[in-house]
C-alpha cells in the first residue's frame, strides 16, 4: 500500500498544481488550501463545497495529521493545560493563559527537548522529534477556540514556551509562525508573537537577517559564564559574550529589544554580584527582564531565592533604568507552569 501524504506539507501551488495533474482547476486548490489553514478542518469531508467525487479522491491520496486535544485540565485560575495527542500517538502540552484583558497561548515547538537544562521538567524527556509547521498550527487553533468558549474573546497572544527548543526546529517554526500571521491561516499580528529559546547565536542571527516581524525572548537566568553553564549546558558551546553579539545583531537589524527570562535561585544567583553582572549585561542591548517565580520541579535541588533576593535585583535593575516585571507563575497546580510540562497527568 503507498503511504498516503500529510497534504498540509503543501504549498499552496503544490496543491494548485495536484489538482491541474487530476484534471481540475487550480482554484480548487486555494478552496482546499482554505479549508486545510483557515477553516482548520479535521477531514475531507468537511469540505462542504467541494464535490464528493473529489473529497472521495483527496481521501485516497492523502491524510490530514490533525492533532487530538486528548485532555484538558483546568487550573483554579482559569490556565487550561491540553495534552496533545499527535497523529503517531506521541504526546506534547500546550497551555492557555488568561489575565484580565488577553489570553496567550503558549505552544510546543518538539517532543520533548535535547537541551538539559537542569531545572526544566521538559528536559527530562528526550527529545523524540520535531513538530510539523501543521502541528504548531492546529495547537493555536485549539487553544484560539478554547478562548472563545470560556474567556468569550479570541486568543490576543501566543509564546513559544512549550515544549523543546524552537531554534532548533527552526524552519518548522518560521513555516507555522507564517500561517499563522497570513491572512490565509489566522490572520494574527507577529507583534503578539514571542519566541523564546536558550539562546542559539547562529539561530538568532538567521532570524535577524530574515528580518522576522515577531518577538525574542531569551532565557538568560545568569549574566556569569560558570553559573549559567552549571544550570544550562548549551552555555559550554556558545557563551554569553557569542549570545551577546548575536542579540546586539538582533537588534541592530530588527529595532526589537529583547526580553530575558531569569529565574533567581537561593544559594545559585541570589547574590549582589549576580544582579551586578545581569545589569552590566542588559546595558549592553536594548533588553527588558522578566523575573520568573521558580516552579519546583522534584529534587529540591533548585529552590526558589527570597522575596529579599528579588527586590535586590529588582532595585539593581530599576536603579539602572532597566525594565523588570515580576512574572507569577500560573497554573501551577495542574503542573502547567513554565518548565512543568512533562506529560504528566494528575
Ligand atoms: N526552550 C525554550 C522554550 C521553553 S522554556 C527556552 O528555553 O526559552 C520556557 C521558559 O520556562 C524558559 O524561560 C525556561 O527557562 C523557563 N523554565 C524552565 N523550567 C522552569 C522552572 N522549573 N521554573 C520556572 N521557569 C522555568
Amino acid at each position: 500500500m503507498i503511504e498516503k501524504r500529510d497534504i498540509r506539507a503543501l504549498t499552496k501551488e503544490e496543491l494548485r498544481a495536484f489538482f491541474v495533474s487530476s484534471g481540475d482547476k487550480p482554484f480548487r486548490g486555494n478552496q482546499v488550501y482554505e479549508w486545510l489553514w483557515s477553516k482548520a478542518a479535521h477531514s475531507f469531508d468537511d469540505m462542504t463545497n467541494i464535490s464528493k467525487e473529489t473529497r472521495a479522491m483527496l481521501e485516497e491520496n492523502f491524510v490530514i495529521n490533525h492533532i487530538k486535544v486528548d485532555q484538558m485540565q483546568r487550573s483554579m485560575d482559569g490556565t487550561i493545560k491540553n495534552a496533545i495527542k499527535l497523529h503517531d500517538n506521541l504526546v506534547v502540552e500546550s497551555v492557555l493563559i488568561p489575565t484580565d484583558t488577553r489570553t496567550t497561548a503558549c505552544v510546543s515547538s518538539q517532543v520533548g527537548c535535547s537541551l538539559d537544562c537542569n531545572f526544566c521538567a521538559t528536559a527530562r524527556l528526550k527529545r523524540m522529534r520535531n513538530l510539523n509547521p501543521d502541528e504548531i498550527y492546529d495547537q493555536v487553533v485549539a487553544i484560539d477556540q478554547q478562548s472563545r468558549l470560556y474567556h468569550n474573546h479570541k486568543l490576543s497572544n501566543i509564546v513559544f514556551m512549550g515544549m523543546g527548543e524552537p531554534l532548533l526546529n527552526y524552519n518548522n517554526v518560521l513555516k507555522a509562525i507564517d500561517m499563522i500571521t497570513s491572512d490565509e491561516g489566522l490572520g494574527m499580528s507577529a507583534k503578539r508573537i514571542t519566541l523564546s529559546t536558550v539562546g542559539i547565536p547562529k539561530m538568532i542571527k538567521r532570524m535577524a537577517d530574515e528580518e522576522v516581524k515577531f518577538n525574542l525572548a531569551v532565557s538568560l537566568h545568569s549574566a556569569i559564564d560558570v553559573v549559567r553553564t552549571r544550570m544550562m549546558p548549551i552555555n559550554e558551546k556558545s557563551n554569553l559574550d557569542e549570545l551577546l553579539d548575536a542579540l546586539q545583531y538582533w537588534y541592530l537589524k530588527t529595532k526589537r529589544r529583547i526580553t530575558f527570562e531569569y529565574v533567581v535561585w537561593k544559594d545559585i544567583n541570589d547574590q549582589q554580584k549576580d544582579a551586578n553582572a545581569l545589569v552590566d549585561y542588559c546595558k549592553k542591548v536594548p533588553c527588558k527582564v522578566n523575573l520568573i517565580e521558580y516552579n519546583a520541579i522534584d529534587d529540591g535541588e533548585f529552590q526558589q531565592a527570597s522575596p529579599e533576593a528579588i527586590a535586590m535585583y529588582v532595585k539593581a535593575l530599576e536603579s539602572n533604568n532597566i525594565v523588570v516585571n515580576i512574572r507569577r507563575s500560573r497554573g501551577k497546580d495542574i503542573d502547567a507552569a513554565c518548565g512543568q510540562l512533562a506529560n504528566k497527568t494528575t
